[in-house]
C-alpha cells in the first residue's frame, strides 16, 4: 500500500470541498482588494472637494460601504479559514488514524506509543494553527503589503522607492524584535517553572530548613530564580516599549520626507508631486502598511514552529507498515463464504494453528524464537510452557498476525493471520490477555467492542457461560470498572472472546494475579467456554481433565507427544 503523503491528503481534502476552497480563495483576494480601495476613494473625494466640486453622495456611501464590506469580508475569511482548516486537519487525522491500524504491533511496544499520541494531538493542532493563523493570513498580509506598495508606486514613484528601501529594513527590525521577545518569553516561562517548582519544594522541606538553619540559603535560591523571571519580563517590556515608537517615527519620517520633497521643483516634483487627495491616500497607506508587516513576522513564527510538528507527522506517515502478503486463491475463495460460527471453517484441512520452522526477532539482532515448530489440530488443547521471557507471548503475537516471522511460516485456520480482515478475526478466534482492557462506553461495548452485528441474546449467552448472567440486565449502563472485581474483569474478557462463538480460543496467562478462589471460578468459566473449541493457552494451570498437550518454548523446545495430559 502507498504510504500517505501530507500534500496528497491536503490537496485531496481541498478537491473534495471545491465550494469552500473557491470561497476561501475569493475571500482572500477580496480582503486584499477591499483593504486597498477605501483610501483610494477617500483621496478621490478630497480631490473633488479641493476642486470646489460638490461631493457626490454616492462617493460617500461608496467609501463607508467599502469599509464595511472590508470588515464583512475579513469576518467571512476567518470563518472560511476555520472551516477549511478544520476539514484539512480532519482529513490529516483520518489518514493518520488509518495509518495507525497499518502499523506493526512492534511500533507500540518500543516506547513510541506516547510520541504517536503526540502526533495526533499537539502536532495535528499545530498544523491547524499553521493553516488558520499562518499560511492564509500570511498570503493576505503579503498581498496587502505588495498591493499598497504598487498603488503608492503608481501614485508617487518617489515615495514608492523610499518604501522599497524602508520596508525590508523595518521587516528585519520587526523580526529581530519578535525573536528577542520570543526568547525572553521562553526565558520567563523557564524561570516561572523554576519558581513554581521551588515553592512546594521549600514548603515540604520546611522542617529541614528550620532544623539546619538554612533559611538564608533557601531565600537566596528563591531570590535567584525570581530575579531571572524579573529580568526576562524587563526584557519583553523593553522590546515592547521600543517597537511601536520606532514604527510610528519611521512612518512619520517617511511621510515628512515625502511631503518636503513634494514641495520642491524639478525632478522632485516629477517623482513626488501629488494632489492633496493622493497625499491623503498615500498617508493612509503608509499608516496601514506597517501593521501587516508586523503580522507577517508573527505568521512566519507560527509557520516555523508548526513546521516541526508537520515534519513529525510526515515521519509518522512514512513509518514502515505491516506487510500484508497477497492472499492465495484458496484464501480468497474461503473468504467469500465465511461460515465459521462454532467450528473451524468447513472443509479446512490440516492443523488449525501451525508454526513451521519459525524464527523471529524483535530488533533484527536478538533471536527470540529460532526454528520453532508447533501444530495444533482441530479441537486440541495446547498449553505453552517455558521460562519467563522464553517467547510464549511472542508465539501468540505471531499467531495473531501482530508480528511477521523472520523466516518460516505461521498459519491460522490455513491462512496467513496478518492477511485476515478485521471483521473476520472475531469470527475465527477469541483472545484473552493477562489483564482486561476496557473500552469507553457501556457494559455491552465491553463485550461487543462496538460491533453492532452482535445481538443482546449473544451477549447474554456469553455472560451466562462465564457466570456473569446478572450483568445482562445492565448492558446499556456505562461501564464502571469499580463495579467488577479483578476476577470478574477476566470473566468479562472471556465473554468478550467467546461472544462471536469463534472456533479458536487464545489465552495468555489469564489467571495470573488472581487469588486461588477467583482463579478457580475463572478456570471453571474457561472450561465451559473452551468446550468444543481449539484452545492455545499460556498457563501454569491445566484445565484439569481436559487432555491438554504441553509445548515448551525456549531452550527445551521439545514438543511432547499429542494428548499428553498435564497434572
Ligand atoms: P513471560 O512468561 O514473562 O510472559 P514470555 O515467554 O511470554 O514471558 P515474551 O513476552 O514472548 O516472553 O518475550 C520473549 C523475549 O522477547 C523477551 O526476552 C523479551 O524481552 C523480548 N520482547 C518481548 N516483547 C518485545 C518487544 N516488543 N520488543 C523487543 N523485545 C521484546
Ligand atoms: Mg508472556
Amino acid at each position: 500500500m502507498n504510504k500517505p503523503k501530507i500534500r496528497t491528503i491536503l490537496l485531496g481534502c481541498l478537491a473534495a470541498n471545491p465550494g469552500l476552497t473557491v470561497l476561501l480563495a475569493v475571500s482572500i483576494v477580496s480582503s486584499i482588494v477591499l483593504e486597498l480601495l477605501p483610501p483610494l476613494l477617500l483621496g478621490h473625494a478630497i480631490d473633488i472637494l479641493t476642486d470646489n466640486v460638490m461631493l457626490i453622495a454616492g462617493l460617500c456611501f461608496g467609501y463607508f460601504g467599502l469599509s464595511a464590506a472590508a470588515g464583512v469580508c475579513r469576518a467571512a475569511r476567518e470563518a472560511l479559514v476555520t472551516a477549511v482548516g478544520g476539514k484539512m486537519t480532519h482529513a490529516l487525522r483520518s489518514a493518520m488514524s488509518r495509518k495507525l491500524s497499518r502499523l506493526p504491533a512492534g511500533e507500540f511496544v518500543t516506547g513510541t506509543s506516547g510520541s504517536i499520541a503526540a502526533r495526533f494531538t499537539s502536532d495535528a493542532d499545530a498544523f491547524e494553527e499553521m493553516f488558520s493563523s499562518g499560511i492564509v493570513s500570511l498570503l493576505t498580509d503579503l498581498g496587502t503589503v505588495v498591493g499598497m506598495t504598487v498603488v503608492i508606486f503608481t501614485k508617487s514613484p518617489g515615495l514608492g522607492m523610499i518604501l522599497i528601501v524602508v520596508l525590508p529594513l523595518l521587516f528585519l527590525f520587526t523580526r529581530r524584535i519578535q525573536k528577542a521577545m520570543l526568547s525572553a518569553h521562553e526565558q520567563n516561562r523557564r524561570a516561572i517553572a523554576k519558581v513554581t517548582g521551588f515553592l512546594p519544594e521549600t514548603v515540604s522541606n520546611i522542617r529541614t530548613i528550620h532544623v539546619f538553619n538554612s533559611e538564608r540559603f533557601a531565600e537566596k535560591r528563591y531570590d535567584k530564580v525570581i530575579s531571572e523571571s524579573y529580568a526576562a519580563i524587563e526584557k519583553t517590556n523593553f522590546y515592547d516599549a521600543i517597537y511601536s515608537p520606532v514604527i510610528l517615527s519611521t512612518s512619520a519620517a517617511v511621510i515628512g520626507v515625502m511631503m518636503t520633497l513634494a514641495g520642491r521643483q524639478g525632478l522632485f516634483l516629477e517623482l513626488f508631486g501629488i494632489t492633496v487627495g493622493t497625499a491623503v491616500t498615500v498617508i493612509s497607506y503608509v499608516g496601514k502598511i506597517f501593521s501587516p508587516l508586523e503580522s507577517i513576522g508573527m505568521e512566519i513564527q507560527t509557520i516555523q514552529s508548526a513546521a516541526a510538528g508537520i515534519r513529525r507527522i510526515r515521519e509518522y506517515l512514512a513509518l514502515p507498515e505491516r506487510e500484508v502478503p497477497a492472499e492465495s486463491p484458496a484464501e480468497a475463495a474461503y473468504k467469500e463464504k465465511p461460515q465459521m460460527t462454532g467450528a473451524v471453517p468447513a472443509g479446512q484441512k490440516g492443523p488449525v494453528i501451525s508454526l513451521r520452522d519459525v524464527s523471529f526477532s524483535y530488533d533484527g539482532k536478538t533471536p527470540v524464537l529460532s526454528h520453532f515448530s508447533m501444530m495444533v489440530e482441530k479441537g486440541e488443547r495446547v498449553v505453552l510452557r517455558g521460562r519467563t521471557g522464553a517467547g510464549k507471548s511472542t508465539v501468540f503475537g505471531l499467531v495473531l498476525g501482530l508480528y511477521t516471522p523472520t523466516s518460516g511460516s505461521v498459519t491460522l485456520a490455513g491462512r496467513n493471520p496478518a492477511a485476515l480482515k478485521p471483521e473476520e478475526k472475531r469470527q475465527l478466534y477469541g483472545c484473552v490477555e493477562q489483564s482486561f482492557h476496557p473500552v469507553m462506553g457501556t457494559f455491552r461495548d465491553q463485550i461487543t467492542l462496538g460491533d453492532n452485528g452482535i445481538s443482546d441474546s449473544q451477549c447474554s449467552r456469553a455472560l451466562a457461560v462465564v457466570g456473569l448472567s446478572p450483568l445482562a440486565a445492565h448492558l446499556d449502563e456505562p461501564f464502571a470498572p469499580e463495579r467488577l472485581s479483578h476476577g470478574q474483569h477476566q470473566l468479562l474478557a472471556i465473554a468478550r472472546a467467546i461472544v462471536t462463538n469463534p472456533p479458536i480460543l487464545l489465552l495468555d496467562e489469564i489467571t495470573s494475579g488472581l487469588d486461588s478462589a477467583t482463579e478457580k471460578t475463572v478456570m471453571e468459566a474457561l472450561r465451559r467456554a473452551a468446550s468444543g473449541r481449539t484452545v492455545l493457552s499460556v498457563s501454569h494451570r491445566a484445565l484439569a481433565g481436559s487432555g491438554e498437550r504441553v509445548v515448551f518454548v525456549g531452550s527445551a523446545e521439545t514438543e511432547m507427544a499429542p494428548g499428553t495430559a498435564v497434572e
